[in-house]
């Protein structure tokens, strides 16, 4: 697969900055935001960093993200994010809150690791739902001012809610099993290579 990821929002304190609570949404979107990437990539998926630290203003931030992700075809475009607002739980928006395979899987991961699951939600108004060419996720992974939802993404950690968006975007499958990817491609050319036959 090809895969376009989003951390969510420019770094802390800059426009267009995320939410701040008892943990800063910024930070938080890029420790799981560059987990997933690392992971994606391990499995032999190709993966797009769609994440912008630095803008003038909230919409040149998500303009620069829209940019990045539409610069080539993707089969799925993901944008990571945390809540606010002292709700409690994970949700996923998509373009008229389509109910597509990986939304329902992120909102089943996050739930098999303790969070509330408040589902698949219509995010047709958010830029980069609606603005992107490719099919496109938003994860809410929780709140970032709710005790009990930062306690769990602490105890957690954010390796484990990486790899579980992870399963929900391949269904834990490596690209082409029995295949090999370009890097193992390349890697096997410049040893033929040495070879001098
Ligand atoms: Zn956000």
């Amino acid at each position: 697969m090809k895969i376009g990821v989003n951390c969510g929002h420019t770094v802390s304190g800059q426009p267009g900055c995320g939410a701040v609570g008892l943990i800063d949404e910024s930070k938080e979107t890029r420790e799981v935001g560059k987990r997933l990437i690392e992971i994606l990539r391990k499995a032999g998926h190709t993966v797009v960093d769609c994440t912008n630290d630095y803008a003038k203003s909230t919409s040149e931030n998500l303009a620069e993200i829209v940019r990045m992700a539409n610069a080539q075809p993707l089969d799925l475009f993901v944008s990571i994010h945390f809540n606010s607002g002292g709700g409690k739980g994970s949700e996923v928006f998509t373009y008229g809150g389509q109910r597509h395979a990986e939304a329902v899987a992120a909102c089943e991961k996050l739930h098999a690791l303790g969070f509330v699951n408040r589902g698949v939600k219509d995010g047709s108004d958010l830029y980069v739902i609606h603005r992107t060419a490719a099919k496109s996720m938003l994860v809410e992974v929780c709140f970032v001012d709710t005790a009990s939802d930062v306690d769990l993404y602490h105890k957690l950690g954010a390796q484990r809610v990486a790899e579980a968006i992870s399963e929900a975007i391949t269904g834990g499958h490596s690209e082409g099993s029995g295949e090999m990817t370009q890097t193992q491609y390349e890697e096997l050319k410049q040893e033929i290579g040495k070879l001098n036959l």
